[in-house]
């Protein structure tokens, strides 16, 4: 049963991260109010709520008090504990429901729901044991990537298995398959795309433009709207992505990552039933953004059909990158940057990200490409790499 959550009434965000922060900003701009839950008091989305509270996301009690305190419970990422949210079900408004939820914490549970909605994702096979690996192999062959099934983002808790002598780094595969392990064939893409998708209590659905990510080190460094996707690869990616936002009921935002072959094939890599790194280019790039729809659908009310405003290129900023921004200002006088307040600049952390845009998205393309600052950032991800 949908309810609609109007204006001064509140919404209770689980995970005060970046996503949360700026989902909080959707909502103080809609004049609602905000309360945050977050494992630590330095949470960098406190600043922009009402009120917060600090406590594990596996302490019931108090995940359920804060519920109580909230008209409408969402979360900003998948990792929470989901088993406490089913709890949750019958006090708590919580119109993303904790189905889909559950399935996505689990990248085998979402690669079985993938199958059963004749979506293709690369090939995969459960992995437990070293034993287990060595057969998973046999089928996949080289290359392929040793994933754990829950908890793993920005490439944490994978291996990228590329010969039989890579079977020798015991240490490494030991330790991933302390856990649930899933073997993925490695997919020969020709680039990566992704596509958030937003579902709103009327079973309207509307997706954000695609864009095209280049990740290095497992971590997402930049996202443009593309001029080179073509048309029928965008239908493919366009379909896919409705056809998960109404077979998973979805009430918010959704992001889709996928990748496509040099001959157009186009396979699911992840979802994430949230709000997107690879959407952050709608705040400033669309005429609403992938937070203001998620607002909008979980507060019961009519989301918006999208439309791109310009081209736009989103560049990560992560924490070795934090002490040139006094070079990307001189550099790219006319980034929009968004610092998120996260405290100390780790390596390898995401801290911010810019936004560039221009009428001629070719010319977006080409700084990804060859740019010397974005080259100098990129290096000093790929070392990690090494
Ligand atoms: P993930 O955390 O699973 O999204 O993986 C992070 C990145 O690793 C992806 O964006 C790809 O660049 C790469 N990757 C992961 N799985 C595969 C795969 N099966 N085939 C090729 N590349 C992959």
């Amino acid at each position: 049963m949908s309810k609609t959550i109007y204006p001064n009434q509140t919404i209770g965000i689980l995970g005060g991260g970046q996503l949360g922060k700026m989902l909080g900003q959707s909502a103080q701009k809609m004049g609602y109010r905000v309360g945050m839950y977050d494992e630590g008091k330095t949470a960098c989305g406190f600043g922009v709520s009402h009120y917060t509270q600090v406590g594990s996301f596996n302490d019931q009690e108090k995940v359920m008090d804060f519920a109580r305190s909230v008209d409408v419970l969402t979360y900003e990422f998948e990792n929470i504990n989901g088993e406490i949210l089913t709890k949750l079900n019958d006090s708590t408004y919580l119109p993303q429901n904790t189905d889909f939820l559950l399935t996505t914490q689990n990248r085998l549970n979402e690669k079985k729901w993938l199958g059963e909605n004749g979506i293709p994702c690369a090939a995969y096979m459960a992995v437990n044991t070293r034993e287990d690996l060595i057969a998973a192999l046999e089928k996949t062959g080289y290359p392929a990537i040793l994933k754990r099934t829950r908890f793993g983002y920005d490439g944490k808790g994978q291996f990228k298995i590329n010969n039989s002598s890579d079977l020798e780094n015991l240490a490494e595969l030991s330790k991933i398959l302390e856990a649930e392990c899933v073997l993925e064939a490695f997919y020969p893409f020709e680039y990566e795309t992704s596509v958030v998708v937003a579902r709103d209590v009327f079973g309207t659905v509307a997706c954000f433009p695609p864009v095209v990510n280049q990740h290095v080190a497992g971590i997402l460094f930049t996202s443009v709207t593309s001029s080179t996707i073509p048309e029928a690869v965008q239908n493919k990616m366009i379909a896919i992505a409705e056809k998960i936002a109404h077979s998973s009921e979805l009430i918010g935002v959704c992001g889709i990552e996928f990748f496509v072959s040099g001959d157009g094939e186009v396979v699911v890599n992840e979802l994430a039933p949230r709000p997107h790194n690879t959407g952050h280019y709608t705040i400033e790039g669309t005429n609403v953004s992938q937070f203001d729809q998620h607002i909008l659908a979980i507060t019961g009310r009519p989301i918006i059909p999208v439309r791109l405003l310009t081209p736009t290129l989103m560049v990560n900023i992560l924490g070795q990158h934090i002490a040139e921004i006094p070079e990307l200002i001189k550099h790219f006088p006319e980034a929009i940057i968004h610092l998120y307040d996260k405290g100390e600049p780790r390596h390898q952390r995401k801290m911010g990200h810019f936004i560039l845009m221009d009428e001629a998205v070719e010319k977006l393309e080409r700084l990804v490409e060859s740019d010397s600052l974005l080259k100098r950032w990129r290096d000093a991800i790929k070392m990690e790499e090494n």
